[in-house]
């Protein structure tokens, strides 16, 4: 079972110009930055209530957020899901006929386990479902 939005993915070009812009917006300052060298990105965490916001900057040229700001520019780039059981999300999801990314879970930012859904079967937007490591 998928529970609530988990957080929102922005890609961004410049991560302390965007953490000094959303500190104004949110009235809080990132709580967290992290390096995710296997995904190539630098991110920053805010929280506002229940409510996440995750911002990304590519590390280098190869980092699929690279990509993603080359293609589209800067805004929302994926919608993040909490799941209890990443795993068992990830067999009823591809009985359901949905495309994954990668099939095997990845330790993400914010000490989470995540995988994503290919946005061309979830009308265009890229979903990330996270099981928070315990
Ligand atoms: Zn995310």
């Amino acid at each position: 079972m998928v529970n609530k939005i988990e957080h929102i993915g922005i890609a961004v070009k410049n991560i302390d110009d965007a953490n000094v812009l959303f500190e104004k917006l949110l009235g809080v300052p990132s709580y967290k930055m992290e390096t995710v060298e296997t995904e190539n990105v630098v991110t920053s965490f805010f929280q506002t209530g229940t409510n996440k916001i995750e911002l990304l900057m590519a590390t280098n040229p190869e980092s699929a957020i690279a990509r993603f700001l080359e293609k589209k520019g800067e805004g929302i780039h994926h919608i993040a899901f909490d799941v209890e059981d990443i795993q068992a999300e990830i067999t009823r999801l591809k009985n359901e006929g949905f495309v994954l990314i990668t099939d095997v879970p990845k330790k993400g930012a914010d000490n989470k386990l995540v995988v994503f859904l290919h946005p061309k079967n979830t009308n265009g937007v890229l979903v990330e479902l996270c099981q928070e490591i315990k």
